[in-house]
């Protein structure tokens, strides 16, 4: 089964153009620091 995952636990992993980027340590997912927005494009909304 798989929850939600509310990436309480995230490191940045690097920067770019004054963007830093974050990895979320439960599931993987990198993320602008900013907004939490996901960077890969997976788009599957639910
Ligand atoms: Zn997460």
């Amino acid at each position: 089964m798989q929850t939600a995952c509310e990436h309480k636990k995230t490191v940045m992993i690097a920067r770019r153009d004054g963007v830093d980027y974050v990895e979320c340590l439960d599931c993987r997912q990198i993320f602008e620091a900013e907004d939490l927005e996901p960077v890969a494009v997976d788009a599957d909304e639910e």
